[in-house]
């Protein structure tokens, strides 16, 4: 992922592929449908963070974590079901506070984990603390409205 798209292996060939925030693709190589992105993609930079929030066409959900903290390793599985269930719904990203504390600092990011829906390039809402996956795709439903 950097701040133009996210680099989807392509499941048939192997080929990478550059594939812009938001959107389904095939493989430049051999046609294949590649995958939504459902992974956790762990945002590299302020400025893929931006790039992502305002070009993607689907409501972006953040995960803000760092790896001292022990809520946000039980939020990680429980989050990755909620992925695997709604890709092409929303994206779903993990910024890691002490790895880019800009962003944290910018969002006034007082406790981990907090999870924030980005629509249209603004915040929409944003929860703090750990919870299962159910609660979690329920606040991104409200959220985001899909
Ligand atoms: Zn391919």
């Amino acid at each position: 992922m950097d701040d133009r798209g996210v680099i989807l292996t392509c499941p048939t060939c192997g080929q990478r592929n550059r594939v812009p925030y938001g959107r389904s693709a095939k493989c430049g190589h051999c046609g294949s449908a590649l995958p939504a992105t459902n992974e956790q993609i762990e945002v590299p930079s302020a400025a893929a963070f931006d790039a992502l929030v305002k070009d993607s066409k689907l409501p972006v959900v953040v995960d803000f974590w760092a790896p001292w903290c022990g809520p946000c390793r039980m939020v990680a599985p429980e989050l990755a079901k909620v992925a695997a269930a709604n890709a092409g719904r929303y994206a779903i990203v993990k910024v890691n506070t002490e790895a880019l504390p800009e962003l944290g600092d910018r969002y006034g990011i007082r406790s981990i984990p907090t999870m924030a829906v980005f629509s249209g390039g603004k915040e929409v809402a944003r929860t703090s603390g750990a919870r299962p996956a159910a609660p979690i795709a329920e606040f991104v439903r409200q959220a985001a409205g899909r």
